[in-house]
């Protein structure tokens, strides 16, 4: 499942990799960031629908409203959960209950190309879609991401799984939580110098 999507806030639009695809689920509304800067909402069966059309490579089913009752409280355990891991908290065991529940339904089946049924052809229904969703947050929050899932260094409140080989990530984006730190630090050190240079 491809990962990472476009926020928008006051400095424009960036590039954010939650490092997850289930994480990417849980920022269309889960996770409190400033409003302006995720980009989806899911408020409507129709907006649930609009979302996994763009995310997801193969036809899902058009929702319904009991799809959305299902995908929010998915999403917003998942928020919860990356929330706690993010703060070094234990989670709470009713959201770990929903991932698992949502987890042990049907899928959406892995399919090797080049078949005799035409590819694409099969449309998943959203139950399927949002059991891979949750399957990508037992992975997510699973043993072997231990400490891995944090918030951004910057003020910002970011939430993401550091997938990087060192785990040495620490920025919602290098280009931005990142790129303000340094020049912090570079003002800082520049401050210094003449405070030093004066005495
Ligand atoms: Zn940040």
């Amino acid at each position: 499942m491809p990962v990472g999507q476009w926020f928008t806030d006051d400095s424009g639009r960036w590039w954010f990799d939650s490092g997850s695809f289930a994480l990417d689920f849980a920022y269309t509304g889960g996770i409190p960031v400033a409003v302006a800067v995720a980009p989806a909402r899911l408020n409507s069966p129709d907006d649930l629908t609009a979302w996994m059309r763009d995310r997801f490579p193969m036809p899902v089913a058009p929702a319904r409203s009991r799809d959305l009752f299902d995908a929010t409280s998915l999403r917003d355990a998942i928020a919860r959960l990356a929330l706690a891991a993010g703060r070094g908290e234990t989670p709470a065991t009713a959201d770990i209950d929903i991932v698992n529940l949502y987890a042990a339904t049907p899928d959406i089946p892995p399919t090797l190309d080049g078949g005799s049924r035409q590819a694409g052809r099969s449309v998943q229904t959203v139950g399927q879609a949002l059991s891979t969703i949750a399957r990508d947050a037992v992975d997510c929050f699973g043993e072997s991401n231990h400490g891995r899932v944090r918030i951004c260094a910057g003020d910002c409140g970011i939430v993401y799984l550091d997938t990087s080989r060192a785990a040495s990530r620490r920025w919602c984006s290098m280009q931005r939580c990142g790129n303000r730190a340094k020049v912090r630090a570079h003002r800082a050190r520049k401050s210094g110098k003449v405070a030093l240079s004066a005495a």
